[in-house]
């Protein structure tokens, strides 16, 4: 397999994952114009997209859906309720490219992709794990907390991406977010911070997990340095040692990231 996340963060998000035949993208929440162009780093040619799995209707991930899918015929698996909040923004993509997720698990051609719940200020927010040829990766973003199913859903993948937000404390004393927008994030309907993240990848050691891409990071109350040393914080009182165990990414806004090649 392969993976690339073109885009992460609050003004856009996609990422790129191929198996052995079939390419897909997990959200399109830059222009279509700007994902071609991402996609182009990397190589790959915007028409080979077979699908686009969608975790939820906010424009930070659907922003270049409309256009981009019905330019390159690509499938849209989105949730019904997803469906019907991004209704009215998506009049170009043909009935018969779009498809509701009903049940958690289905596949595209030769991947098998697994679907579950997150808890988000959206109609319905999906994670999914994309499984090819015995490795599987798993995406979690946009959460306001994580259980311990998804927990374990995420610690079984060569590579995991998982939400670090926010810094709290950066983010209570940033003096251009209005109170309510603060209390949004913090909920059990908004995002995750760099703690709960550390958190739950501390529980997830030891399991397979191979790769940690840390993403969707609040560009104002966040870095990438604030959710390194949390992480490695969190690990190490508890006796570990992060740098061991695996390796640790940032996804970015302005950028792609890293390409990774998943052996079987
Ligand atoms: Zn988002
Ligand atoms: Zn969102």
């Amino acid at each position: 397999m392969r993976l690339c996340i073109l885009a992460s963060g609050s003004k856009g998000n996609c990422t790129f994952v191929e198996g052995e035949n079939t390419r897909i993208l997990i959200d399109c929440g830059l222009t279509k114009s700007e994902v071609e162009r991402r996609l182009a780093l990397i190589g790959i040619e915007p028409s080979s997209i077979d699908s686009i799995l969608i975790t939820h209707e906010h424009s930070d991930h659907i922003a270049g859906l409309n256009n981009f899918a019905s330019k390159y015929e690509c499938n849209v698996f989105a949730h019904p309720d997803t469906w019907a909040a991004m209704e009215n923004k998506m009049e170009k993509i043909a009935p018969t490219l779009r498809h509701d997720i009903l049940s958690h698990d289905f596949e595209i051609n030769e991947l098998g992709i697994e679907s579950f719940d997150l808890s988000h200020d959206s109609a319905h927010c999906l994670g999914f794990s994309v499984i090819n040829a015995g490795r599987k990766i798993s995406s979690a973003t946009d959460l306001g907390f994580i259980t311990d199913d998804i927990v374990r859903q995420l610690a079984d993948s060569s590579v995991v991406i998982l939400e670090a937000n926010h810094d709290p404390k950066r983010l209570m004393l940033n003096p251009r977010y209005p109170i309510y927008l603060k209390q949004r994030i913090l909920s059990k309907h908004g995002h995750l911070s760099n703690k709960d993240t550390a958190e739950s990848v501390l529980k997830m050691l030891g399991y397979g997990i191979r790769g940690l891409i840390c993403a969707h990071l609040s560009e104002e109350n966040n870095t990438p340095d604030l959710v390194i040393s949390e992480l490695n914080k969190i690990v190490a009182k508890n006796g570990g040692n992060l740098a061991k165990e695996i390796r640790v990414d940032i996804a970015k806004q302005d950028t792609i990231g890293n390409l990774y090649r998943i052996k079987s």
